[in-house]
Parts: C-alpha cells; structure tokens; sequence
C-alpha cells in the first residue's frame, strides 16, 4: 500500500473524474473513496482512461452504515465494483463501527469471504476504537489490514496508534490535514515550513510520513495536489518533530466513533 494517497470526499461524482486523473498524472497511486461519497463512478472513469496499469493502482472503498449486515454487505460491495468499473478492490473498509447496532462482526464476515473469493486483496476498518478491534478480533480469523481514522497534529491518537502497533494494523489517517482549516497557519508550523522552504501541507504531510502514517490528502486545485505529493525530497528533525507533537489537544474535527451511528 502507497503511504501516500489521494481522497476524494466531498468531491461530486463529475469533478472526481477531473481530480483523480490530474492526480494520476501527479504520480498518485492509492485512491482513497466511499460509497457514501457518491464518486465511485468518477473514480472509476478516471482510473479507466488513464492508462495506469491495474497492478501498478491501489484502490480502496468502503461500506456504508446502512449496508452492515452479512448479506447486505455482499450487494453492497458488488455495487460499489460495478460503479468503480473494477473486478477487484485492493482495500475495502467498514466506514463506521456504529457499536449499538451490533452488525459490525457479521459485516466483516462477509469481507473475510470477500477476501477469500479473491474479489478484496485486503481487508480493514475504519474509526474503530481499539475496544472494537479488540471484540473484532477475537470474533473473526483475518486481523484488518488497516485501520483508518481520523489523525492529525491537533488529535495525535497515540493509543490507538500502539495497538495498531501490537497488532500489526496500518494506521491510516484521514483528514491529515486537519482540512487545512487553522492547523496549517499554526505559527509553529509555518516556522518549521519556513525552515525548509516547503508550505504548512508539506510540513503537516511529512509529519504523518516520518511516524509512519498512511496518509491520504484531498484537494480539488492541480497545484495543491502536486505540492501534496512532494513530500520525499525533506526531512523533518527531531526538533520538528517534537515542536508538532507538542500540539496535540485530542481535538476531533470529526464525529466520536463509540456514538456515531450515521445512516
Ligand atoms: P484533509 O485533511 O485532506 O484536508 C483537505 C482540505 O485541506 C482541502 O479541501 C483544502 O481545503 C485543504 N488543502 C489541501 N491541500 C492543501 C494545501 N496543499 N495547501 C493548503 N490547503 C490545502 O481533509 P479530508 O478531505 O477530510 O481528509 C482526506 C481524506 O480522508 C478524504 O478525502 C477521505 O478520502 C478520507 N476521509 C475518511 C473519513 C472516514 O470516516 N473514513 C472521514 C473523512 C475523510
């Protein structure tokens, strides 16, 4: 899996195709969408005509909310192929745990079939606590591949990123840009740009890359997805890094996962 992809929320299904192909051309190779997005089929048509070969790509979708459930996740995920346009997924993820309703064991059943059908080369979660994992793999027989959740400096998740750790789970951030709301004109942030003659994003991303995140910044503007990508050339300290690690206030942008249970 690239530790760098590209994500396409709130990117409507006729711009997806415009981005994720200037993203290809960028040299991305992991893209990062959702059935819950409504872009799978711009997705898909960007990756259809851009003439990267198949294997070089690393696509990921995932499960909506409502679709949890053993047989409904099969049709779901047959949909999603079908608006991709693919015959395979590299990575299909379970969007939330919505722990009340109790379905997520099930649903992960029907992707350890997925997987075994060769239809999911792997497979994962997203915004799971680490007790949902723990409950998820006591029940079922492949530990996920990954976990996505949401990361950034202001919500570093250092537990969850040690039991990933002990478990052999990728962590995989979204919104690792903090949706490049204030994080990015942080002034300890812009000083460490500075420093390196790069911009807040490219600090903020080679963060994540240096503690060994998966990282999957989204942006619509050509520039910002090329400057996102151009991340390999530098190397934080451990003055910088230690300088961002100091700004972490367990702040979620996001919904608390042991309560969300978005339809
Ligand atoms: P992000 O942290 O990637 O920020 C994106 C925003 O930051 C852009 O809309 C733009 O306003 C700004 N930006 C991007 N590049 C910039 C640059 N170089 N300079 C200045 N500003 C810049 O936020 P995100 O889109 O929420 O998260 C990234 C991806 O994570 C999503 O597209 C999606 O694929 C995934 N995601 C997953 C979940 C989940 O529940 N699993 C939730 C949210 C997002």
């Amino acid at each position: 899996m690239p530790q760098l992809g590209f994500g396409v929320w709130q990117v409507p299904d006729d711009e997806a195709e415009t981005a994720v192909a200037t993203a290809l051309e960028a040299g991305y190779r992991s893209i990062d969408t959702a059935a819950i997005y409504g872009n799978e089929e711009g997705t898909g048509k960007a990756i259809a005509g851009s003439g990267v070969p198949r294997e070089e790509l690393f696509v990921t979708t995932k499960l909506w909310n409502a679709d949890q459930g053993y047989d409904s996740t099969l049709r779901a995920f047959d949909t999603s192929l079908e608006k991709l346009g693919l015959d395979y997924v590299d990575l299909y993820l379970i969007h939330w745990p919505t722990p009340e309703r109790g379905l997520y064991v099930d649903t992960y059943k029907a992707f350890e079939k997925l997987h075994a059908d060769g239809r999911i080369r792997a497979i994962g979660v997203s915004n799971f606590l680490p007790e949902h994992l723990q409950k998820l793999i006591g029940e079922t027989s492949v530990v996920p591949a990954v976990n996505q959740i949401e990361l950034h400096p202001h919500l570093q998740q250092g537990a969850s990123r040690e039991y990933h750790a002990e478990q052999g789970i990728a962590t995989e951030a979204w919104s690792p840009l903090g949706q490049g709301k204030g994080l990015l004109e942080v002034p300890a942030i812009v000083a460490i740009a500075r420093k390196h003659d790069r911009t807040p994003a490219q600090v903020v991303l080679r963060w994540h890359i240096q503690l060994g995140n998966v990282v999957i910044p989204k942006s619509v503007t050509p520039s910002r997805i090329k400057e996102n990508i151009d991340v390999f050339d530098f190397s934080l300290d451990d003055e910088d890094l230690a300088a961002i690690s100091a700004l972490n206030e367990d702040r979620r942008i996001g919904p608390d996962p042991a309560e969300f249970n978005g339809a």
